[in-house]
């Protein structure tokens, strides 16, 4: 965004915060839960240019999970086994850390259930190779189990496949009502809904921003924007891309879906929700090239696909009425990992980015471990921001 001489209103103050966090997502918000945790006296401001959960936060599918077996096996054939484990584990402690930080004892304030999640061979060659992945995941240590085809059509409710892999602590959320619980553990943090960051700049140890209404002076700068950091930032138009996911929500179904599920052939993933709607995402890989995108729209033939799936893969579904259709914005980097550090043009800039569209699942840590950089600890090499190649 631009802004006219005419409508800015920014320039008549300044306010001075210690911590500047930009974007109101599961990012910044643990953000500043971290930055208050760690000191409890510091003066934080979050911006966004909408509202809470506005973006991919409040618009993805709850799922708190390390992964499906599959991103297992990616991250094994890509990293080896020891850095796969590392990286599962990573995940691991982001949800013990959302439970314990977060949620304490109330799993029911943000309808979060232990359920586990599924990973469900979508072929009879997939099923041959998931029993390799099952052993390489068991033998490291990594609770799974296989399950069959009747426990997979008695339980998941789906018809037609061979079996899954379960891995067995995962589970589910409503992100939202997440969001607002972070929010309410924060007493020194102020808000500012619905304005965009359009400038900065540093100078003199401090970071300046300046937002329509306001401008707004820190020592640091924390910048949260996954999906949208290429629009703040020009040289990380070849490092973030932008792209959309898209789901459908049913009228309520009585119980049949045990928990989350991934059915990787398709991109695609579903989940019950507490009240009885069936959640399915996916489909990107139906139109790559449109979905490479960072318009937040539905699109027909995503949703014609979603559609499809819902009539099609489950039992007593094939006249279901769908009650929601949306899209958000995700932040995929070419390893699929997060990256995180400090900006290399700027001192006092921290970023993360790129969860490629596993941030429930990580950012919660990641935050606490880019907090922690900002005071100079070492980040975990495979999301540190140095080994990236900025052109
Ligand atoms: C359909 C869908 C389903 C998904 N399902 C899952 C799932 O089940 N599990 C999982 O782990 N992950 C899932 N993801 C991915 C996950 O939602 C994201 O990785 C995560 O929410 C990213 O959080 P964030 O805070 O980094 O970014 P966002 O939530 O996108 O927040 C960025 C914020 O920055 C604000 N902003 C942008 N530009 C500016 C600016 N210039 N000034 C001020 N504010 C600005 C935006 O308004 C937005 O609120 C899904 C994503 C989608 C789209």
């Amino acid at each position: 965004m631009t802004i006219s001489y005419w409508l800015d209103e920014s320039l008549n103050s300044t306010k001075q915060f210690d911590a500047i966090i930009i974007g109101a997502g599961v990012a910044g918000m643990s953000t500043a839960y971290w930055l208050e945790k760690n000191n409890p006296n510091l003066k934080i401001a979050v911006v966004d240019k909408n509202y809470l959960g506005s973006g991919a936060s409040g618009r993805n599918a709850g799922f708190v999970t390390c992964g499906s077996s599959e991103h297992f096996n990616k991250l094994h054939k890509q990293f080896g086994l020891e850095k796969a484990v590392e990286i599962w584990k990573f995940s691991e402690q982001n949800r013990e850390l959302l439970k314990s930080e977060i949620i304490g004892g109330d799993l029911k304030s943000v309808d979060y259930f232990n359920t586990g999640a599924c990973t469900v061979a979508p072929s009879a060659e997939d099923w041959t190779r998931y029993q390799t992945v099952y052993s390489t995941m068991k033998e490291a240590g990594i609770d799974v189990e296989l399950i069959d085809e009747q426990y997979l059509a008695s339980q998941y409710g789906v018809r037609n496949f061979l079996g899954a892999i379960q891995y067995k602590h995962d589970g589910i959320i409503h992100p939202v009502k997440l969001l607002n619980k972070i929010k309410s553990k924060l007493k020194n943090t102020e808000f500012f809904f619905g304005e965009e960051v359009f400038d900065l700049k540093e100078s003199n140890n401090s970071v300046q921003i300046k937002t329509q209404k306001h401008q707004m002076s820190a020592a640091k700068l924390f910048v949260c924007l996954n999906g949208y950091i290429p629009f703040l930032f020009s040289e990380f138009k070849n490092i973030i891309k932008p792209q959309r996911g898209q789901v459908v929500v049913t009228e309520p179904l009585p119980a049949f879906v045990k928990g989350p599920c991934y059915l990787t052939k398709h991109l695609c993933y579903f989940r019950q929700l507490p009240t009885g709607e069936l959640l399915v995402g996916g489909f990107r890989n139906h139109d790559i090239e449109a979905e490479n995108t960072a318009l937040d729209e539905s699109t027909d033939k995503i949703q014609s696909a979603l559609t499809e799936f819902v009539q099609n893969y489950f039992q007593n579904t094939k006249s279901v009425k769908i009650n929601y259709r949306w899209s958000g914005i995700m932040g995929f980097s070419d390893d699929a990992q997060m990256i995180i550090g400090k900006h290399p043009k700027y001192n006092n800039i921290h970023l993360m980015a790129g969860c490629s569209g596993h941030g429930m699942g990580l950012s919660f840590n990641s935050a606490r471990v880019m907090v922690e950089n900002s005071e100079g600890t070492e980040l975990p090499n495979h999301l540190n921001i140095n080994r990236i190649t900025f052109s």
